[in-house]
């Protein structure tokens, strides 16, 4: 943030922020408050409610955290200010910021409470009377139902994220909370919007509130760049393997909407060899901060998550923010690249959009006023030249191994017996780290993406229709399409499940029939009535003429050769 703010503003000294706070807020390297904090500063300091829209990234946790802690009482030690969060991520992260400001205060206590940790831990640290409390409002209502909380002294509530609140449904979680505090509490209300849910809360519970709009809208989006990639749904997850190969970014964020899909991406980029993880609602809390903190320290690089699952994930290496899926809600593409771009940083979006999902991509075009920019597809060439520079840098990176001149003394030797140059050998052994996977693209694995059907906006004139997908395959990837290898061909035989078929009688068939090795048989799939099977190409006909005589599980095969890669991802 601290690029977007200029000298001339008025310093923190001027806010009448103590000293404590003022040394924190040097170390932190804030040298002027953003916009909404100077616009913010003077109410919540004096104590006045507040009904402010901004965003995440706009520094509006310490425009709430600084009054708080300015205010506090430090020598009362009983829940002064509670803090209350739609999701535990923010939960954490708020009280992360609260404890970085009061670093340099003694005895302040401040505690986050969330639902899927420990709930005995969680009694014993509230025993101790920690003075700030940020939690998510369902396991708030358990401690204070159980008697472990007591509102009855707060000075100060904070509802952040509130239309977040709303969307998940703890409007009615928040406002019983409002009703356990003292009726003399100050309330403080942010909301990246303003629906009249929260319009309505803010006239119940806010008196005479000070009204701060950031319209950082705009201009916090405009530090990221926004593309626009338009293919047909079954191209989505090679276009995923090809944006993450060609874009040249640090830790990448990969948005789906269903918690089966982040599974299934997660899976399919583990096997291609990139380090990710899942976010989903089915990832235990503790399991959760691990992912985060390993995507932070650079142990992974790609997580796939779900929208509510990322919920204020603030991690500065997060380059690339990749919508696998358009969201259904405009607002949460907002919130979506919002976790780029953190701390001042530039970060690239890429939204897949499907010719049926053109009035989602409208929609968001409206939200943020901005048209995203139409990007093509990483080509093979792209995506080759990257795998070469990664290979180049893992090798450069082994020069200085423990075992080098080990296994240059036998080279040597190797090269010298085998009369061969040092080159070959040392290529023999990128192939023995390579394994059977081609190392490059094919240069004729080209996708036919929508706009070669007539120019690059064709997708947005067309309208909605996409030649009889199922919704099934809308949403999922496609596996099938995935695995065909450049060197195979796929085929389609008429077993399937329904005639108890395994793929242990498929390869066994085959490899006789055939005479290939079972591990030349490519991937198969089985369906209900029929099944593929991918084998090298190339295949003498002779071979083919009796492999369309064999029977598998007393069914006659019938087996046809797929066509067109249309064909093979279609079977
Ligand atoms: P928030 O909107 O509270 O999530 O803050 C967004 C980011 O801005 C966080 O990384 C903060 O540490 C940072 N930040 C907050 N206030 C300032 C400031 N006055 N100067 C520089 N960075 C800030």
């Amino acid at each position: 943030m601290s690029s977007d703010v200029v000298s001339s503003r008025p310093t923190f000294e001027a806010f009448g922020l103590g000293r404590d706070l003022l040394r924190a807020l040097d170390d932190c390297g804030y040298t002027h408050p953003s916009p909404i904090q100077a616009e913010t500063l003077p109410h919540l300091l004096q104590g006045s409610d507040l009904l402010g829209q901004a965003q995440t990234g706009t520094g509006k946790t310490a425009a709430f955290a600084l009054p708080a802690l300015e205010r506090l009482d430090l020598l009362r030690r009983e829940p002064q200010v509670l803090v209350l969060v739609p999701t535990r991520e923010l939960a954490i992260q708020v009280a992360e910021a609260i404890a970085r400001y009061a670093t340099h205060l003694a005895g302040v206590d401040s505690l986050a409470i969330y639902g899927g940790a420990d709930f005995r831990a969680q009694v014993n640290r509230l025993r101790r009377g920690p003075q700030i409390i940020v939690g998510t409002p369902g396991r708030l209502m358990d401690h204070i139902r159980q008697g472990n909380l007591s509102l009855d002294k707060l000075g100060t509530v904070v509802l952040d994220e509130a239309d977040e609140m709303l969307r998940m449904g703890f409007i009615d979680d928040v406002e019983w909370i409002l009703g356990q505090s003292p009726a003399q509490r100050q309330v403080v209300l942010f909301s990246a919007t303003m629906p009249a849910e929260i319009r309505r809360l803010s006239r119940q519970y806010l008196r005479d509130p000070a009204e701060v709009t950031i319209a950082v809208r705009k201009a916090d989006t405009r530090r990221i760049h926004q593309r626009l990639l338009q293919l047909h749904a079954p191209q989505k997850l090679e276009a995923l393997h090809r944006v993450l190969e060609a874009e040249a970014s640090e830790a990448t964020l990969v948005f789906a909407r269903t918690k089966i899909v982040t599974a299934e991406l997660d899976e399919a980029l583990e096997a291609r060899g990139h380090r990710c993880a899942a976010l989903n609602g089915d990832v235990a809390q503790a399991q959760r901060e691990r992912i985060i903190e390993r995507l932070r320290n650079g142990q992974i690089d790609v997580v796939v998550a779900t929208d509510v699952a990322a919920r204020g994930l603030d991690v500065e290496r997060i380059s690339l923010v990749v919508n696998y899926d358009v969201p259904l809600d405009p607002e949460a593409y907002i919130h979506r690249i919002g976790r780029t771009g953190r701390a001042g940083r530039k970060g690239d979006a890429i939204l897949f959009v499907t010719p049926r999902e053109r009035r989602l991509l409208m929609a968001i075009q409206r939200l943020t006023g901005q048209q995203l920019e139409p990007m093509a597809l990483p080509g093979p060439e792209a995506v080759n030249s990257k795998r070469e520079l990664r290979l180049m840098e893992r090798i450069r990176q082994q020069l200085g191994g423990h075992d080098v001149a080990l296994f240059e003394r036998i080279l040597v030797e190797f090269c010298k017996a085998e009369s061969i140059t040092p080159i070959r050998a040392a290529a023999a052994l990128a192939q023995l780290l390579q394994g059977e996977r081609p190392f490059l693209l094919s240069l004729d694995d080209q996708l036919s993406m929508p706009q070669a059907h007539g120019g690059r906006d064709a997708l947005l004139r067309r309208g909605g229709r996409e030649g009889g997908r199922s919704e099934r395959r809308e949403r999922r990837p496609d596996r099938r399409e995935q695995s065909l290898a450049a060197d195979m061909d796929r085929y389609r035989i008429e077993v399937g499940w329904k005639h108890r078929v395994k793929p242990g009688n498929i390869v066994g068939a085959i490899a006789n029939e055939a005479g290939l090795q079972g591990k030349a048989i490519g991937r198969i799939d089985i369906f209900a009535e029929h099944s593929t099977v991918d084998l090298p190409k190339g295949m003498p006909g002779d071979v083919f003429a009796a492999l369309q005589q064999l029977t598998v599980v007393d069914q006659p095969l019938r087996i046809r050769k797929l066509q067109s890669r249309r064909e093979t991802t279609a079977a």
